[in-house]
C-alpha cells in the first residue's frame, strides 16, 4: 500500500462508530463513517448509560469542542453529584429494603440519543447506506494506491475503502465476514426478556417515586423479576438549559425477567402486558407502582436479551489480510449488567486507532498491519468474550434474593470487568 492516507470506512454511527469517526479524525485519518437508518432520529427508542471506568478514554478521544458538550447529554446535569449521586443503589425485589449500592466515583449517567447527537457533530455521516458486502477492490495491474476494499450498499453504491471498523451492532453484518460462518456469527438468545419505558408521569409525587429511590437510578432484584428506575432528561438538552418542574421529568423505568419471544413488543401492547404481568405486580414498591401508572402512549419496548461470546476470526480470507475488523457490540453484545458493553467499545476504539498509527508509523507494511491488527482483534476476543460471559452469569444470579450476594455488582461494584 502506497497510499500515504488510507481511508477508514466505519460501518455504523451508533456511538461506537461515531466516537471512532473523532478519534481517528482526530489522529489524522481519513474516516467515512455510514449508517443504514435514514437519519439520526430514525428511531424513537432511547436508553440511559452510566459512563464509568472508560470515561476519561472517552474524552481523550474527542476533540475538545467535542468533549466541552458532553453535560447535554447527562441525564440531570444540574445534580449535585457528591458520592451518593455516583453510585447505584440495588434493592430487595420482595421487601423493597436497600440491600447494597455499588460506588462508581465520577460516573455520569445519559442519553444514548443525546449523547449520539454530540457525538455526530462535526462528522459527514453518510446515512441511508445499509451496508451489503465487503469485496476485495478490482484495482488496475501494478497501481497499488488503489484502495484494497470495496463496500457496496443496498442502495446499489460503492465506495472503495482501505480499512474497514464494523461497528455495525449486535446483529453486525460484518461480524459475518469475518467469522465467515452465519451460524457462527449469530448472537444467542438469553431466554431473558428485557423491558424499557420511557414514561412522562405529570406528577410530582410518582417522579419523587424514583428520585427518593436515586437521584440518578437504582435496580430491585432478587424476585421473578429485575426493576430499574431513574431520571432520563430533566430539560431540553439544550447548552445551559434550566431543569423542568420535577412534575415534567421524563423518567425511566426497566423490567427484566425469564422467557422468550420471537419478535419485539412495543407500545401499548408492550404497556398492556407489562402491566398485568404477575412479576411486574410481585416487584416491590415503588418499581411495580411505577410500571403500573405508565400513561398511555408512552414509548415502551420488549425485546429478548442476546449476547455473543467473541471468537477468533476465520483467517486473512475473512478479514480482507487484516484490514476488516469489529469494534463495540458488533464484537461483544452483552447483557446490561454492570453497566460494562459501551465501556468496552470505548476501550476497543482506543486500541484500534493505537493499532492503525503503529501501521502508519511503519509506513503501511503489511507484514506490520497483519501484527497489530491481529493483536487487536486477538485482545478483543480474549477481553469481549470474559465480559459477555461475565454478564451472563451475573445476570443467572440476579432473580435469587440468596444468590445476590454473590453477583459481581454486591462483591466488586461496577469496576472493569475484563
Ligand atoms: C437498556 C440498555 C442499557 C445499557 N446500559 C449501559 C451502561 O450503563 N453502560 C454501558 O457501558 N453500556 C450500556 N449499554 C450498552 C450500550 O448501550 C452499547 O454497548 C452501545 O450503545 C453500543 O453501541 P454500538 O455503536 O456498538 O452499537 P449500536 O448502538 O447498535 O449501533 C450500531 C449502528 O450500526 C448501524 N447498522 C447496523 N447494521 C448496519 C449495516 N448493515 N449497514 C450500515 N449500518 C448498520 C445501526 O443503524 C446503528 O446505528 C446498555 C444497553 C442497553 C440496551
Amino acid at each position: 500500500m502506497t497510499s500515504t492516507n488510507p481511508k477508514v470506512a466505519i460501518v455504523g454511527a451508533g456511538l461506537t462508530g461515531l466516537l471512532a469517526a473523532h478519534g481517528l479524525k482526530k489522529n489524522g485519518f481519513d474516516v467515512a463513517i455510514f449508517d443504514g437508518e435514514a437519519h439520526i432520529d430514525a428511531r424513537p427508542r432511547d436508553w440511559t448509560i452510566v459512563l464509568h471506568w472508560a470515561l476519561p478514554v472517552m474524552q481523550a478521544l474527542l476533540p475538545d469542542d467535542v468533549a466541552a458538550k458532553l453535560p447535554r447529554a447527562i441525564c440531570n446535569p444540574n445534580l449535585e453529584f457528591d458520592a451518593n449521586a455516583e453510585s447505584f443503589p440495588v434493592y430487595n425485589g420482595v421487601t423493597g429494603d436497600l440491600m447494597f449500592a455499588s460506588p462508581m466515583p465520577g460516573s455520569r449517567r445519559i442519553s444514548r440519543q443525546r449523547l449520539r447527537s454530540v457525538l455526530a457533530e462535526g462528522l459527514d455521516i453518510q446515512w441511508g447506506k445499509k451496508l451489503q458486502s465487503i469485496t476485495t477492490a478490482t484495482s488496475s495491474e501494478g497501481d497499488s494506491s488503489t484502495p484494497a476494499l470495496a463496500l457496496a450498499f443496498e442502495d446499489g453504491s460503492t465506495v472503495a475503502a482501505d480499512f474497514v471498523l464494523g461497528a455495525d451492532g449486535a446483529h453486525s453484518l460484518v461480524r459475518g465476514v469475518v467469522v465467515n460462518d452465519a451460524d457462527k456469527a449469530r448472537s444467542t438468545p438469553s431466554g431473558l426478556l428485557f423491558a424499557t419505558a420511557i414514561v412522562n408521569y405529570g406528577d410530582a409525587a410518582k417522579v419523587k417515586t424514583v428520585t427518593d429511590t436515586h437521584p440518578v437510578a437504582a435496580a430491585a432484584m432478587g424476585t421473578d423479576a429485575v426493576g430499574g428506575c431513574g431520571v432520563l432528561y430533566v430539560n431540553d438538552g439544550s447548552d445551559g438549559a434550566p431543569a423542568r418542574d420535577i412534575a415534567d421529568w421524563t423518567t425511566f423505568w426497566v423490567k427484566i425477567w425469564q422467557g422468550h419471544l420471537d419478535k419485539a413488543v412495543q407500545g401499548q401492547e408492550a404497556i398492556d402486558l407489562l402491566k398485568n404481568s404477575e412479576s411486574s405486580k410481585k416487584l416491590a414498591a415503588p418499581f411495580n407502582q411505577q410500571i403500573e401508572w405508565t400513561p398511555e402512549g408512552s414509548v415502551c419496548y420488549i425485546d429478548e436479551m442476546k449476547y455473543w461470546v467473541p471468537v477468533p476470526f476465520a483467517g486473512a480470507e475473512a478479514t480482507q489480510d487484516a484490514r476488516v475488523t469489529l469494534a463495540g457490540d458488533a464484537f461483544h453484545p452483552m447483557l446490561i449488567y454492570r453497566g460494562q458493553g459501551f465501556q468496552h467499545a470505548i476501550t476497543d476504539v482506543d486500541n484500534y486507532i493505537k493499532a492503525l498509527v503503529a501501521v502508519r508509523e511503519a509506513n503501511w507494511d503489511a507484514d506490520v498491519r497483519r501484527r497489530e491488527i491481529g493483536a487487536y482483534d486477538a485482545e478483543v476476543v480474549e477481553r469481549g468474550a470474559k465480559a459477555v460471559t461475565q454478564s451472563a452469569q451475573e445476570a443467572a444470579l440476579s432473580f435469587d434474593v440468596e444468590k445476590v450476594s454473590k453477583m459481581l455488582m454486591a462483591r466488586k461494584g461496577h469496576g472493569r470487568s475484563a
